[in-house]
């Protein structure tokens, strides 16, 4: 009789230590896959609560006619990029770079502008800070070929990568905030200071901005660092990654079954060969 106690006690360590290994070998893959660095303890984490708005919030900087009322599809938007000369930025573009991702998208990502190879491309993220940026939102189960549509406050790229006037964003704001309305996100991550700026209207720096929600019309809006930072610096990564799990943490509570229908969605894609599902923008 104690033998067997023994057994079934073993036997339950056993069960339990493998659990935890699994566990802790699936999070150093995934942190791998995104970043090629080792999982830590973090001890802090930050409020992931929607927090009071500052100044200005509740409008990007511009003003016009927006939304739907304006534009009745992405498509639209992005033949209005497309011939758009409201700034300077149209006279040295190759290429604008109205958007792209899932027509179906739940999740929208906002970076500053297009740089070098998005001109060239016409499309948001396909540099290295891009291909990135797609592993950091995989390790979220995001992604723009299924739930995620990617913007710039910027259409078209300022010339030698400088960031954006002021002028240049107010011009251009009115395609964001019709992309917003047009796409109504669950959530919102903003890549870097100048959009996250830009979004919240406020001069605060990114060191202070990130990891924290604010509402955007409604919308949980969370910056974070630009991947090309990361790129630049490889001790942002390990912070940036804990701003993705708070941004998980609230896509959970949003879409509690978001992770697996992006698993179901992947498997299908896999099973088609990988096929890419165009972006409206595109
Ligand atoms: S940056 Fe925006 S406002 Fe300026 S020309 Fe391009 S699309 Fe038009």
């Amino acid at each position: 009789m104690k033998l067997r106690k023994v057994k079934v006690i073993l036997y339950r360590v056993e069960a339990k230590t493998k659990e935890t290994l699994f566990s802790f070998f699936d999070t150093a893959y995934r942190f791998v896959s995104a970043y090629g660095e080792p999982p830590s303890a973090v001890p802090e984490f930050k409020d992931a609560g929607i927090q009071e708005s500052p100044p200005g919030i509740s409008g990007a900087s511009g003003t016009g006619e927006t939304g739907t009322g304006k534009f009745r599809s992405l498509e639209e938007i992005s033949e209005k990029v497309k011939a758009c000369k409201n700034c300077g930025l149209h006279a040295g573009r190759k290429n604008a770079v109205p958007g792209a991702g899932a027509e179906q998208a739940f999740v929208l990502i906002i970076g500053e502008g297009p740089g070098a190879e998005e001109d060239l491309r016409g499309e948001p993220f396909v540099g290295r800070s891009g291909q990135l940026l797609d592993k950091m939102l995989e390790a979220i189960s995001l992604s723009r070929l299924s739930n995620v549509y990617i913007a710039n406050v910027v259409k078209c790229r300022p010339p030698g990568n400088r960031d954006p006037l002021p002028a240049e964003s107010a011009a251009c704001s009115e395609f964001l905030k019709a992309q917003i309305d047009l796409i109504k996100p669950k959530a919102i991550l903003v890549l870097g200071r100048i959009a996250a700026q830009n979004l919240l209207a406020t001069k605060e720096g990114i060191n202070r901005l990130r990891g924290r929600f604010f509402d955007y019309k409604g919308i949980p809006l969370m910056p974070t660092y630009h991947p090309s930072a990361l790129l630049r610096d490889e001790n942002l990564k390990r912070p940036a990654w804990e701003d993705l799990k708070l941004f998980r943490e609230k896509l959970r509570s949003l879409e509690p079954e978001y992770e697996r229908k992006f698993a179901e969605g992947k498997l299908k894609r896999n099973s088609a060969g990988g096929k890419h599902i165009p972006g409206a923008g595109n």
